[in-house]
């Protein structure tokens, strides 16, 4: 039985991760405990955007690694626990028939060498599988360096996997984490993306992590501009097939003469989250959305940004563009412009059927037309000024609401 010292340890060590986001996998619960099937494993987040409702734990919080921005690194004078696999398993049923969680993150430092940890992630997750027949949703971090076939193994029984990029370029890598390398981390990623593809095209009834991978960067620690990092996400969700990549706002917990003494502002991640969703949804690439030496404007959303430097496409009538451009409106969502299309083949739309759509008009006035009618600012200066100060109302209502820019955080949704 763990006791509390080492609870608190290594739950306190693990909360700083935010790539564990999870929406179910298609793990069915076959005659055991628990379900992650569809929305039985459900989430939350707390306010800064962390997500709990899983229980997060590390293995063990000893590492011999040394990532400068990293509570956990080897140099610093902190408390050490770790914990056994049997102990981990024993706590996540426990707090499962508590109904405390729906499922388990487990991630570790790499204690002793990252064989010897990603070995001891394995076996707790088999023993939850095997022995104690756990249906729940499980998502494993991976251990860099750690041999293929371990991380294989670790596929096999979780349903989600995860390696940090953490920072977005070789160079800082080497700097904030002299560790660690691209290969070390892209290596895993590439061997669990094509066994996972592999696996879905012979139709194999074994499961091989039914929830796909995801990462996350921390943005701010080093000094790669958003085109860099959006250009990186892009290449991860097409050669790597990842399902999400996170950004977590750096925050100085533990100082270094490397690493900036204040955080990065919680907007720049905001930003990075909309772009990703530009990316995922809107049919975006991340040339279009940002420079490669850019920082992505902190005053616009990147849609209203992108649109205000290509005014040749606009004003597109709804009654004919297509989705894609219809897609590109700023104040047009996903769901909108699918609704305007379907209405459009039976009524010839107008603003009020836009609005009854949720199409967000403040927005979308300036770049559509409705049967020919125009209701926006012909002027970019004077759209630019009018988009700028409804984004600045839309903030102070969502930290009103939310108390901080989690909740849009969480999607970027445009
Ligand atoms: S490997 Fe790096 S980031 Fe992970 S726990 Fe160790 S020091 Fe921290």
């Amino acid at each position: 039985m763990i006791d509390e010292a080492r609870l608190k340890i290594l739950t306190e060590g693990a909360k700083y991760d935010v790539s564990c986001s999870s929406s179910g996998s298609g793990r069915k619960n076959e005659g055991g405990i628990g379900n992650g099937f569809a929305a039985g494993c459900c989430h939350s987040f707390t306010p800064d955007g962390r997500c709990i409702s899983l229980l997060k734990i590390l293995m063990s919080n000893d590492c011999v690694y040394n990532c400068k921005y990293c509570p956990n690194r080897c140099d610093l004078d902190i408390p050490r626990a770790s914990a056994t696999p049997e102990e981990i398993a024993e706590l996540t049923l426990d707090f499962y028939k508590r109904n405390y969680i729906e499922g388990l993150f487990l991630s570790s430092a790499v204690e002793k060498s990252p064989n010897y940890t990603m070995e001891r992630l394995v076996r707790t997750v088999k023993l939850l599988r095997n022995r104690y027949g756990f249906y729940g949703y499980i998502h494993l971090k991976g251990i860099p360096r750690a041999d293929g076939e371990l991380v294989r193994e670790g596929a096999k029984y979780a349903d989600r996997m995860s390696y940090n990029i953490e920072l977005p370029s070789e160079r800082s890598l080497k700097l904030l984490a002299p560790q660690k390398s691209k290969e070390s981390l892209l290596l895993p990623m590439r061997t669990l993306f094509e066994e996972r593809t592999a696996f879905r095209a012979e139709k194999r009834k074994e499961r091989f992590l039914p929830a796909g991978q995801t990462t996350q960067m921390i943005v701010g620690a080093s000094p790669e501009p958003d085109g860099q990092i959006v250009r990186l996400t892009q290449s991860l969700y097409r050669t790597m097939g990842l399902k999400r990549v996170y950004y977590s706002s750096y925050v100085p917990i533990v100082h270094d003469s490397l690493l900036p003494d204040l955080p990065a502002g919680q907007l720049r991640e905001h930003r990075l989250y909309q772009a990703d969703w530009l990316l995922r949804f809107y049919g975006f690439t991340a040339e279009e959305i940002a420079p490669e030496n850019e920082n992505l404007p902190l005053d616009l959303d990147p849609k209203c940004a992108w649109a205000l430097r290509n005014p040749q496409f606009f004003p597109v009538e709804v009654n004919r563009a297509p989705l894609e451009a219809l897609l590109r409106v700023p104040g047009v969502g996903g769901r909108s412009a699918q609704k305007i299309i379907e209405a459009r083949k039976y009524t010839a739309l107008t603003f009020e059927h836009l609005k009854k759509m949720r199409v967000v008009l403040k927005r979308a006035r300036h770049f559509l037309t409705a049967g020919g009618k125009f209701y926006g600012a012909k002027d970019e200066r004077e759209i630019r000024a009018l988009l700028t100060a409804g984004e600045r109302n839309d903030s102070a209502r969502q930290l009103s609401l939310f108390s901080g820019a989690a909740y849009a955080a969480l999607t970027g949704e445009l």
